[in-house]
């Protein structure tokens, strides 16, 4: 982020830097380590480390989506703080990675109700027991199934949706009606190779019908937030983004299904180093897509 955003975002002068000794300065000026942008008055995103962070401040409370990690939730649940002193009233996951949901946990006491999509839950439920880390999850407590969500905020209304399997079998879209702003989650990797999550009911194919889901669903004038972009791409998206990475997902199964059909090994196909037809996507591990785009094909 530049630097004269960051100062402006966390209400810093250049005055009370002044009062910052020396080597505490160089290093608040080499490494702000979490940012936060407002796309509206009361919507915004906090980025540190995994996924993209969304919050809603209103007059009946806060509402958060995604909470990264247990060492970085603390950074927003203090960011927010400063901006209001209404209740954490819903802590809403995307989807049940760590990246998303392991700051759940710091959260704990303090927001009224954790939600998610039933599959969502379920799945977080079970890496937690295959990793014996059950007793730092902070699980939701209200679920919903396919017809998704609602809850208003003072005159924001909050709908959430599921369009089947895509990233995982229990990602969620979440509107905020009034302000047409979408959280993606991982639904959109923008010029990133994804993390196709097999183990959880991944669905590359499901995956593309749900993007043109989406973009038939909302407007022309909705921003969307997803949770990662690649260097120098950002985590807030216009429809033709969307599109783009339907088409890399479509390019994707394309592919690797040529190459099965031209008898190739998996071991082959996965030399390749990007997919062609969508050379923007260079950043992350091309190996991820391919293997499970295979496995689809393959079964
Ligand atoms: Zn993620
Ligand atoms: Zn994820």
């Amino acid at each position: 982020m530049q630097r004269r955003n960051f100062l402006r975002n966390t209400g810093l002068t250049l005055a009370s830097l002044a009062f910052l000794n020396k080597e505490s300065l160089a290093a608040f000026l080499s490494d702000p380590t979490w940012k936060i942008k407002m796309l509206t008055d009361d919507i915004g995103i906090f980025s540190e480390k995994g996924g993209t962070i969304g919050f809603l401040l209103s007059k009946t409370g806060t509402v958060v989506i995604d909470a990264q990690f247990p060492e970085t939730a603390p950074h927003l649940i203090e960011e927010i703080k400063k901006k209001t002193d209404k209740p954490f009233n819903f802590l809403i996951n995307t989807h049940h990675h760590g990246d998303h949901t392991a700051g759940n946990i710091a959260f704990k006491g303090l927001v009224g109700h954790v939600v998610a999509h039933e599959n969502s839950k379920a799945n977080q439920e079970r890496v937690a027991k295959e990793q014996k880390k059950e007793d730092v999850q902070l699980y939701p407590d209200m679920t919903y199934d396919a017809k998704g969500w609602m809850q208003e905020a003072d005159k924001e209304k909050i709908q959430t949706y599921y369009f089947g399997p895509g990233h995982t079998d229990g990602d969620s879209i979440i509107h905020f009606q009034h302000a047409n702003i979408v959280h993606m989650g991982d639904l959109v990797f923008n010029r990133r190779h994804p993390f196709i999550d097999k183990t959880a009911g991944a669905s590359v194919s499901n995956w593309i019908k749900l993007l043109n889901k989406t973009t038939s669903t909302f407007d022309k004038n909705t921003q969307y937030i997803c949770g990662h972009a690649g260097p120098g791409y950002d985590v807030i998206l216009k429809a033709e983004d969307l599109k783009a990475y339907g088409s890399y997902l479509e390019n994707l199964l394309k592919f690797v299904g040529a190459e099965i059909k031209a008898g190739k090994t998996k071991e082959d196909i996965l030399k390749a180093t990007e997919i062609p037809g969508s050379p923007e996507w260079k950043d992350g591990d091309i190996t991820r897509p391919i293997n499970a785009s295979y496995q689809e094909l393959n079964s």
